[in-house]
């Protein structure tokens, strides 16, 4: 467990995971494969199974010869994630998932299904290097970073668990993804940035999602903010600020000692100048720490500093409570303050429906080990 303040900006080096079809663009799989001694187009028709009818089963491609089947499936489409449990609630509709990776490193997705749309919350890092204090990921410190196909395996089983009608309300599709799981996105920029082409590459060669309902979610990592901004990816960004201030943001969100709340909203707001998206601004509601009126004045201020107009929407997330936190949500008349003088000062505001937290599966409750039955622990 890190002591507090700490961060780990480099993760530690572990064995890699094993190359999987969804590491590779379009040219590098065309590649692998004849490498593996067959014809290139052979790359479209996996690609065809995986990222169309999320299939990485070698018995149904009925269009390879059959004695072929087995080798490229272990070639190119080696077990990632191995399911240890599913949790639901909200009748069937919210879902987390606990994965195991090759290495026995945990992390967790949550689906999220509503009437209009599926959500996929993915994780980026086993763990996260961050250590902000009111999270329960950060608490339990960096195991290391997903490769490219951990991040987007976890979507294509959400996609395959939809597909089979096994999640409430039927069949369905996953429409949007946020890398809200465990781990800081920015921090594994590489693996992030080709994740989410992978999800937005038009069938078949990647999910063919719209780019809009790709939200990457990061600490305030300003060099990554500014490597999103020139990459052309064009999803939409959120920035967890949680505070105005640095005083306080210093406390909340350690990476602000690097990186200051000025420097952090100049990068969120250079994001929407030069890719027109509307950045999201996430601010948990921490009872008495910094849901004072006055600070959401500041809000407002350190947010038309940077920019004049609609160029910013700040989401509020009630704090849902992790173990061994002394913190609380805030009180409802003092949220109901702080999003009235947003709104008087022109911010446009709402406040997040946090979904799964009877089932530790919302915002910042994600800590994989606190589900395993001791003896799973050891294994
Ligand atoms: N590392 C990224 C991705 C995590 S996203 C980031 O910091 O943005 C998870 C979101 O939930 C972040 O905005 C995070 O600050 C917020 N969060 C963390 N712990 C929380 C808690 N206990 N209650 C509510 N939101 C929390």
């Amino acid at each position: 467990m890190p002591v507090p303040g700490e961060l780990t900006l480099v993760a530690p080096r572990r064995a890699k995971p094993p190359r999987h079809l969804a590491d590779l663009a379009p040219a590098e799989r065309r590649a692998a494969v004849e490498e593996l001694g067959h014809k290139g187009f052979r790359a479209a028709q996996l690609s065809t199974h995986y990222f169309t009818h999320h299939s990485d089963d070698p018995t149904t491609w009925t269009d390879f010869p059959a004695k072929h089947r087995e080798a490229l499936a272990a070639a190119l489409f080696p077990r990632l994630l191995t399911p240890v449990r599913d949790i639901e609630c909200d009748a069937g509709t919210t879902r987390k998932t606990l994965w195991r990776l090759f290495d026995g490193a945990l992390v967790e997705s949550v689906l999220m299904r509503y009437p209009d749309r599926v959500t996929v919350c993915v994780s980026s890092q086993a763990g996260c290097g961050m250590n902000c204090p009111f999270c329960a990921t950060g608490q339990a410190g960096l195991t290391r970073n997903m490769s490219t196909a951990e991040i987007v395996d976890q979507v294509v089983a959400a996609s395959r668990a939809l597909d089979r009608g096994e999640v409430a309300g039927g069949p369905g599709r996953v429409s949007n993804i946020v890398f809200m799981g465990m781990g800081e996105p920015l921090a594994n920029y590489n693996a992030t940035a080709a994740a989410v082409a992978r999800l937005i590459d038009p069938t078949p060669d990647g999910l063919g999602l719209s780019r809009r309902s790709v939200t990457v979610s990061t600490v305030g990592l300003v060099p990554g903010i500014a490597k999103l901004t020139n990459s052309g990816l064009g999803v939409t960004l959120a920035v967890s600020l949680h505070a105005p201030d640095d005083e306080l943001r210093d406390t909340l969100v350690p990476i602000n000692t690097r990186y200051p709340v000025g420097e952090v909203v100049a990068a969120a707001h250079e994001y929407f100048v030069k890719t027109g998206r509307r950045v999201s601004i996430e601010y948990a509601m921490i009872r008495d720490i910094n849901d004072q009126a006055w600070r959401a004045d500041e809000l407002a201020r350190v947010l038309a500093f940077a920019g004049p107009g609609a160029w910013v929407h700040v989401n509020l997330i009630p704090l849902n409570p992790t173990p061994g936190s002394q913190w609380t949500a805030s009180r409802s008349r003092d949220e109901k303050a702080f999003v009235r003088r947003l709104e008087t000062a022109g911010v446009p505001v709402t406040v997040r429906d946090t979904r799964g937290r009877e089932i530790d599966g919302a915002c910042g409750q994600l800590a994989a080990a606190d589900l395993l039955d001791p003896e799973e622990q050891l294994s």
